[in-house]
């Protein structure tokens, strides 16, 4: 079954980045497997995806143990400070910093085991009282600020759109962070670079490639609905 949900997943992709007029490899496909086991990723894994998406950090570290070491890990989820030193050195890349606070304890970690972080800024781009991420108007200036931490670097924003059945209602959303990184692109700040653009999820994915974004987080579309009860 997850072979076919794959499939399915790996065709829209493509059918999106042809109506964009986009190549395929521009768009990196995360499995978020959240609250899965070892065993679907690895059925996952042997269908050659190699980038899954964790939540929580205790999950994140347990799954990797058990797991292929070259699996890239993304962590996606709101991140206590900490934390961080848990998935340090694995997390291929952070995709929830939202805070200065939260970059600082990162570039100390890194620091630690003298690696480069890549992250990207959260923004909150529909204003949701319920998410996390930095208000757009908030972001440029956080941008700056973490760009004077040495041992991480942001590569680009990511955002959690609103939950909706009709993913044009959030193209609205995909078009704005996609012009927040062309904005602060353009202010060339040191060790800050716009070429990631992290959106769209099972019910939006499409829609998302087609505004611009390099990597998409499904869950739900390729290993099925989450049971948080049995979990
Ligand atoms: C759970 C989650 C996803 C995947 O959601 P689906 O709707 O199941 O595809 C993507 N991004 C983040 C940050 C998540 O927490």
């Amino acid at each position: 079954m997850l072979t076919e949900n794959l499939k399915r997943v790996e065709e829209n992709i493509q059918t999106a980045c042809q109506r964009a007029g986009r190549k395929r490899e521009e768009v990196t496909l995360v499995a978020v497997s959240k609250t899965k086991p070892v065993s679907m990723l690895s059925e996952i894994y042997d269908c050659g995806v190699r980038s899954f998406g964790e939540n929580k950090v205790q999950e994140l570290c347990e799954k990797r143990e058990l797991l292929p070491a070259d699996i890239r890990w993304h962590m996606i989820g709101h991140l206590q400070r900490n934390k961080v030193k848990y998935i340090i050195r694995d997390a291929a890349l952070i995709h929830s910093v939202d805070s200065y606070r939260l970059a600082e304890e990162i570039n100390i970690q890194a620091k630690k085991i003298k690696r480069i972080v890549p992250i990207l800024l959260e923004v909150n781009i529909a204003k949701e009282s319920s998410k996390f991420g930095v208000a757009a108007e908030e972001t440029l200036q956080l941008a700056e600020e973490i760009s004077n931490l040495d041992n991480l670097r942001i590569e680009g924003l990511m955002t959690i759109a609103p939950y909706t059945e009709y993913p044009e209602e959030n193209r609205i959303y995909f078009q704005k962070l996609r012009e927040l990184s062309v904005d602060i692109g353009r202010e060339n700040i040191d060790n800050v670079s716009m070429g990631i653009l992290s959106m769209g999820m099972t019910g939006d994915y499409m829609t998302a490639i087609e505004e611009g974004a390099t990597i998409v987080r499904v869950g739900t579309g390729i290993f099925g609905a989450r049971n948080y009860k049995n979990s």
